[in-house]
């Protein structure tokens, strides 16, 4: 019985290398980056403008099948993937969102990727980093504070207090904040009104961090941020209250991707993490196409399963960033799609074929959904150690029999070394020159035949139903001039339907849009279906509970 060193474990024994030699691998030098200590640095604004004119290298997309709540290997996969292709002296970047530390705090662990394919130094990462969610956390709470101070100071603009959408934010699991009042206590205190808090990472300036091109897109997105509604129920802005400078100025660092390095030194960017429901799920479009310009081939990935994560990354920040992605690796557990199968979360460890076979429906429908964007794919074995020698050769030889390009990869138990053969696989994919991308919609579609379009393309469900509150907002929207967004729907992300019940490869199922929520300023329209949790709560026994730091201050119990 060899022990199985833990995620924490084994990043604290790996050498990292100054962060200004990784710099230096990517033809940057001391001036293009501002330290932030010895392995952690950010990119400076002056070079990210100047690298703009230079060719995009190209983007490799990884996404799952539906997950099990442990996730299935995601980020293990795109840093095995990125230190593989480095391995193979490809000009490689790979780029990630940083974790949210409520999750961390909570049940998740941490989330900067496995076993020895990991991101350094990862407890930095894993809790205040550069300080980019206190960031955004700041000027998130600046705004609502400028709101309140609004109200107390006249309500110039006729905001209706009981139609302010902009809540609080704290990056932390609290469910005591989800509803509460503020200016309680007389005149003086402010005007009594209902309020909340969401977990920094659903805050819209999460989203529109994640989707601004540049400082002034930035600001111009801030800007356009519903805040309320006034008493004629028209929407107010932050450009009508007229704090856009401010909030990018408390910004401008923030805005700057983070590099750090993997376990095997492979540049990394991580950058953004907006919630992959209410938002879209994907790190920053500044640090995809930063790394796109400094990197022949960047490594990125997108949330939850490829009905949430990928359908956004393609139909969003693709279309906002002007990528053209190139290969697409859809990660797959034989863990999961015998839970797609039909087996219980406990009988997972134990051989079962059957199982097996009738859960690969769930990778096939993922499958047709990317090529239904016009983009190769290479379907990533994430190899567990309980998985038996009869379950890999039954997956292998159906990923054969449906000619899915597939790859068995390692890369949590070897690093790189693991993931060679998925990324020759990855990179043969890519020399055919197939790819041939567009989003699944014109943005000119109404919102309802948008959100038809994804329901039928991606879920494969039969249609839509909306509520009546969904169908007064659709015309409010679309009257105020906001019918030509993209949408981004926020659903279960263990089915393909809307209810978190019905594995496998649910058909003819009707997805019920409740509610609709405006996010300008990051440049789409949630749609709501199910419940939405925009401030999550902790479990009963909280990963906080195993964390401690010894005397010298090194990190334990951080997954
Ligand atoms: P996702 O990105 O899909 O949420 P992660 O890459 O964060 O998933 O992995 C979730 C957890 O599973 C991590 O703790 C990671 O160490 C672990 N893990 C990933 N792949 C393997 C594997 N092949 N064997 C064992 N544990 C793994």
């Amino acid at each position: 019985n060899v022990k199985v060193n833990s995620d924490i474990e084994i990043a604290q024994n790996a050498k990292m290398i100054p962060i200004i030699k990784i710099a230096e691998q990517l033809g940057l030098s001391e001036d293009d980056i501002e330290l932030y200590g010895k392995y952690k640095a950010k990119l400076s604004s002056e070079t990210i403008n100047k690298l703009q004119t230079k060719q995009s290298g190209k983007i490799i997309l990884v996404t799952a099948i539906n997950p099990t709540p442990a996730g299935e290997g995601k980020s293990t996969v795109t840093v095995g993937l990125g230190d593989a292709l480095h391995k193979l002296h490809k000009k490689v970047m790979i780029a990630l969102r940083e974790p949210s530390l409520g999750p961390t705090m909570g049940i998740k662990g941490g989330a900067t990727g496995g076993g020895y394919a990991q991101v350094l130094p990862m407890e930095d990462i894993n809790l205040h980093f550069t300080g980019d969610f206190h960031a955004i956390t700041t000027a998130n709470n600046a705004l609502a504070a400028l709101i309140d101070n609004h109200l107390q100071q006249g309500n110039e603009l006729k905001i209706d207090q009981r139609r302010i959408v902009w809540k609080r934010a704290v990056d932390l699991n609290d469910r005591a904040l989800r509803k509460v009042i503020v200016g309680l206590g007389g005149p003086l205190q402010g005007v009594p009104r209902e309020d909340g808090f969401d977990i920094t990472v659903a805050s819209e300036i999460m989203a529109v961090l994640c989707l601004a091109s540049n400082l002034h897109d930035f600001k111009r997105r801030l800007a356009n941020m519903v805040i309320a509604y006034n008493y004629n129920k028209q929407p107010v802005t932050v450009g009508d209250l007229g704090v856009e400078g401010a909030l990018t100025l408390l910004l401008k660092d923030a805005i700057n991707p983070n590099l750090v390095q993997t376990i095997e030194h492979t540049p990394t960017l991580v950058h953004g993490g907006p919630f992959a429901n209410i938002a879209h799920g994907c790190n920053s479009v500044i640090a995809t196409t930063t790394a796109s310009k400094l990197a022949d081939y960047v490594v990125t990935e997108a949330g939850f399963g490829a009905d949430l994560g990928a359908e956004k990354f393609l139909n969003i920040k693709a279309r906002v960033a002007g990528f053209k992605p190139e290969a697409v690796v859809i990660v797959a557990t034989i863990r999961a799609l015998k839970m797609h199968g039909g087996i219980s979360k406990n009988d997972l460890g134990k051989e079962n074929i059957e199982a097996l076979v009738n859960g690969f429906d769930n990778l096939r429908k993922h499958a047709e959904t990317i090529n239904s964007f016009g983009l190769p794919f290479v379907v990533a074995i994430n190899k567990f150690v309980s998985d038996t020698e009869q379950e890999v050769k039954t997956l292998l030889e159906l990923c054969e029999k449906h000619q899915f390009p597939v790859e068995l990869t390692e890369v949590w138990e070897k690093g790189g070394e693991g993931g060679l053969a998925l990324a020759k696989r990855v990179l043969q994919e890519i020399d055919k020159n197939e790819a041939n991308f567009s989003p699944l919609y014109p943005l000119s579609d109404s919102i309802e035949e948008k959100i038809t379009t994804i329901v039928q393309t991606v879920y494969g469900g039969k249609n839509v139903e909306f509520s009546t509150k969904a169908k007064k907002q659709i015309a409010d929207f679309e009257a105020f001039g906001w019918g030509n967004l993209p949408i981004c729907i926020a659903k279960t992300q263990y089915s393909l339907s809307d209810d978190p019940g019905k594995l496998g490869r649910p058909t003819d199922f009707t997805v019920t849009v409740r509610e609709l929520k405006p996010s300008i300023g990051a440049g789409f329209i949630v749609a709501l279906t199910g419940d939405v949790m925009t401030m999550p709560g902790l479990p009963k026994a909280p990963a906080a509970l195993k964390m401690d730091v010894d005397e010298n201050g090194k990190a334990i119990g951080l997954f």
